[in-house]
């Protein structure tokens, strides 16, 4: 049974697992000195088609918290989302690594800051006794499965770099938002202004890891020593940089990342034909977020069902994983339809 309550429920993908047995053979150099880890770096470079620095970790909370602490004294602040997965899922990871940088959650509709949110957080307070603003930070495609737009992504880093602050992206789902815009990983990231992206691996279909990819190269220097001191620099590195070599040759994360959100187009579009159902959001990328009756949620988790209630702003989180087939989100719908009549 495939489940709809993280796409980290699912499996690596076959072309990861590929590139994973691939890199098994022999000794190689360590810590990240090897073949595999140099080609990743270099196909990345190709991907954003800039001269970027990349590091691999083991995670998304580290690739974060790691990423906003190289943009922060302990004394900085980062604006953010309030249901910013920095802010509410890392358990003050962000917080703890930079020393004590304080999150200052803005609100915005559909998930998504706006310059006039980030505007009133930086305009709040400029005294000594307040922490001072120095990131934005966004996340993309946002905790609700919305997309932001290249143009609302350049007027945040607009603003932010003419307020001195640097622009951090949570990329944990960046390839189902490039999959939904069509846009080129550049048009939303450095040619959009942002400094630093989290571009995740694990949810697209890696075993593990996320890359932090530092597009102003002067904001990377120490972060080696920071990954090392953190825990986050892998001995056999090759094994956390190889399968991204199975999934950016041929765009095969393009593909996948499509197929997921057709996949939440499919499950949006018969959840609105289902009374009592209420989509809560634009699905726009893999998330499908539904308002649904107590009983029919209760009746899903007795049927053997596994969603998320407690993410975003209320109602039952569907996330379609890059493996999701059309046969499981009909089983679910049925499922539901079953249950609503
Ligand atoms: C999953 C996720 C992460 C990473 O979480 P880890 O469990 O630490 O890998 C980061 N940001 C967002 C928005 C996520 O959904």
């Amino acid at each position: 049974m495939q489940h709809f309550a993280s796409d980290n429920y699912a499996g690596i993908c076959p072309e990861a697992l590929q590139a994973l047995l691939a890199a098994n053979t022999g000794h190689a150099p360590a810590y990240g000195d090897d073949e595999w880890t140099r080609r990743a770096s270099d196909r990345l470079r190709e991907v954003f088609a800039t001269d970027c620095d990349v590091y691999f970790v083991f995670n998304g909370t580290a690739a974060n918290s790691l990423a906003l602490a190289s943009l922060c004294q302990s004394y900085h602040s980062v604006i953010c989302h309030e249901l910013a997965h920095v802010e509410t899922d890392e358990c003050g990871g962000p917080e703890f690594f930079s020393n004590g940088s304080k999150l200052l959650p803005a609100r915005g509709e559909g998930g998504k800051l706006t310059p006039e949110a980030v505007r009133e957080v930086i305009a709040r307070r400029s005294d000594i006794h307040y922490p001072k603003p120095r990131v934005v930070t966004l996340t993309q495609a946002t905790e609700i499965g919305t997309v932001y737009r290249p143009a609302e992504i350049a007027a945040i880093a607009e603003l932010a770099h003419a307020n001195g602050l640097r622009v951090h992206m949570d990329g944990a789902r960046f390839a189902n938002a490039i999959a939904s815009l069509g846009a080129a990983p550049a048009d939303i990231t450095w040619r959009a202004g942002v400094d630093v992206l989290c571009f995740g691996g694990t949810k697209m279909g890696l075993p593990v890891g996320e890359a932090v990819i530092f597009f102003d190269r002067k904001l990377s220097e120490d972060f080696a020593w920071r990954c090392k001191q953190a825990g986050q620099l892998a001995s056999k590195m090759r094994f956390l940089s190889a399968p991204w070599l199975g999934v950016l040759d041929g765009d095969v994360w393009l593909r996948h990342a499509a197929h997921a959100n057709a996949m939440a187009q499919r499950l949006a579009a018969g959840l609105s034909g289902i009374p009592g159902a209420r989509l809560l959001f634009p699905v726009e990328a893999n998330g499908v977020f539904v308002e649904l009756p107590p009983a029919v949620l209760e009746g899903l988790r007795a049927r053997g069902w596994r969603f998320y209630t407690f993410i975003g702003a209320g109602g039952a989180r569907f996330m379609c994983a890059w493996d999701i087939a059309p046969e499981s989100v009909d089983a679910l719908l049925a499922d539901v339809r079953a249950l609503s009549s």
